[in-house]
């Protein structure tokens, strides 16, 4: 099976040393990406860690196909436990940063240990470099940027970055890559924050060699030919679909419905599109550089997900207010989904839907932990008693945009997938919208008989995490095109995603999480249990625990 190449490199930010080792068993195994990141962080991190010790570690891994060219590519994965799920999570983010790093020759690079001052990291084949930068203390990710760039000549491109949220350890903190792209779930920036590293580099000449197949031709002449709505108008292009369906959540998750839908959605976004955008080599080009010339707001996106959590789960109606918001987040290292709704459940307690000054000054206030700013810095899940609203989260992260109550077989997804209510995880939701041909379409109305069709597409995206290949591709792949470019059987394929979702659920039970709790909803689904039961009976699971005889055959292995 095509694999990632390259040794772990290991850094001791604490100590300043590094070591490599050989993992390409582990990468045969895992491929790469999420895969090789999960069974990684099982086998070095405690599993009693918090997420803030030194002895968490955090994860970059790409996949083995990036340095092809192949449109839906330009993707990074980074792996750690999660400040704010309190749980294994593993993030992804597009840009141009995959390349770099797999140039520096390294197939996976572990980052351990805390420094006792602000430091950047740059890798490079020839070696690991520590530089103190205490100038940079509070920067935001603009200024991080330029000074790599001024300083050092390297171009945002080959930098991850944390902003002050980062640094100020808010549980839902991004690391950004490219300037505006971001590992935005999860809040592994406040990980990297907690090891005092503000940014890391990434240099080379070492990129393995891959063969570039038919089929990675024929995906990426696809890709730019096709006239897909998304290269309009992103995925906002969803959103009159969501509202018509009762599908899109609306103040603080109150209503499914938003009556300025039209403010906010794919016709606004692509209003305000001014120039093409896209991940490194994607010829889809899906990405919305965005400005609007009577403020001089610009910004990449919003994306769908930030349309709502910003607008309509806000009340705010007007694209040019949720591009700010966007804007903000990203230059204080903020993951806009989790800001968003975090906001939104700020102005439910307080009656103040739609204050776009009172919303602005929260994402400031949240990434440098000031007044309010503090409280909403912990997450939904830790602060809706003390804000008097309800928890709308599941495992402590707050949901995409996609409505569970609408699109049943999704709500079951958000209530089972490890890393919380995600919609990336399973993408349910592109079956269950009336958009796909008969034989794939799932009826959203209950969520009995869907457990199948679940474990199908948690493997699938999780194949796809660790090949790693962008999500977006899904109109342009099938079991016989994942056979070539991966050179195995299909099931073969399926299996590397079912360890890596059993590593993860492993390594969260060992931290408490089980059915009771942590595969739950706010909300009431119809015949939610009964789900459950045939869910964790396709997994081969006991009420959402792993047994022992469930973990991928090298455990069998003593000291595998
Ligand atoms: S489809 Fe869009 S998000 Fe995915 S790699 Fe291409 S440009 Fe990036």
């Amino acid at each position: 099976m095509l694999h990632t190449k390259g040794p772990l490199l290991s850094i001791d930010i604490g100590g300043r040393t590094t070591t490599e080792t050989d993992i390409e068993p582990i990468q045969r195994r895992y491929i790469g990406g999420r895969g090789v990141g999960t069974r990684l962080a099982h086998e070095r991190v405690p599993f009693e860690v918090d997420p803030f010790d030194p002895e968490n570690r955090l994860y970059f891994t790409t996949g083995p196909m990036q340095v092809s060219r192949m449109s839906f590519t330009g993707r990074m994965n980074a792996t750690s436990v999660s400040p704010l799920t309190n749980g294994l999570v593993s993030s992804n983010a597009g840009g141009f940063m995959s390349r770099p790093f797999a140039e520096t020759g390294y197939g996976a690079i572990e980052l351990v240990g805390a420094s006792d001052e602000l430091i950047v990291v740059h890798i490079r084949d020839d070696g690991v470099e520590f530089e103190a930068v205490p100038e940079l203390a509070g920067a935001t990710v603009p200024e991080t940027t330029a000074y790599l760039e001024d300083e050092h000549g390297i171009t945002s491109d080959r930098t991850a970055v944390i902003g002050p949220a980062g640094e100020n350890r808010v549980r839902f903190a991004s690391i950004m890559t490219s300037e505006d792209r971001a590992f935005g779930r999860g809040g592994l920036g406040a990980v990297l924050g907690s090891k005092n590293i503000k940014a890391l580099t990434f240099d080379g000449d070492s990129a393995p060699e891959i063969e570039i197949t038919a089929t990675q031709n024929a995906i990426h002449r696809e890709a730019s030919t096709d006239d897909h709505i998304m290269k309009r108008q992103g995925t906002v292009a969803v959103m009159d679909l969501a509202n018509e369906v009762d599908g899109l959540p609306s103040y603080y998750f109150s209503e499914r419905t938003f009556e300025g839908v039209e403010g906010i959605n794919g016709a606004a976004i692509e209003e305000k599109k001014y120039k093409k955008g896209t991940c490194s080599a994607c010829a889809f080009a899906c990405k919305l550089p965005t400005k609007d010339e009577a403020t001089g707001v610009e910004t990449e996106g919003p994306e769908f997900e930030v349309a709502m959590a910003f607008g309509s789960n806000s009340g705010v109606d007007d694209i040019v207010e949720v591009m700010k918001s966007n804007e903000l987040c990203d230059r204080n290292g903020l993951d806009a989904i989790s800001a968003g709704n975090t906001i939104a459940a700020y102005l439910a307690a307080n009656d103040e839907f739609d204050n776009t000054d009172l919303i602005h000054e929260l994402v400031e206030k949240i990434a440098h932990r000031e007044g309010e700013g503090d409280l909403l810095a912990e997450g939904i899940a830790r602060i809706h008693d003390e804000l008097g609203v309800e928890n709308w989260t599941v495992k402590g992260l707050d949901f995409a945009a996609h409505e569970g109550r609408t699109l049943n077989g999704q709500g079951l997804s958000y209530a089972v997938a490890n890393r919380g209510a995600d919609h990336m995880y399973a993408t349910f939701y592109s079956v269950e919208y009336p958009l796909v041909a008969e034989e794939e379409a799932v009826d959203p109305d209950g969520t009995l008989g869907k457990a199948d069709v679940l474990v199908h597409r948690e493997d699938l995206m999780a194949v796809n995490d660790s090949g790693v290949i962008c999500k977006f591709s899904r109109d342009y792949m099938n079991p016989e095109r994942y056979e070539k470019l991966f050179d195995a059987d299909f099931e073969a394929i399926l299996a590397v995603g079912a360890r890596t979702v059993t590593l993860e659920r492993h390594f969260n039970n060992q931290r408490g999480f089980d059915r009771s709790d942590d595969d739950d909803l706010p909300y009431e689904l119809p015949d939610l249990d009964a789900a459950l039961d045939e869910y964790y009976d396709a997994r081969g699971w006991d009420d959402g625990v792993v047994p022992d005889d469930a973990l991928p055959e090298e455990y069998d292995v003593a000291g595998a």
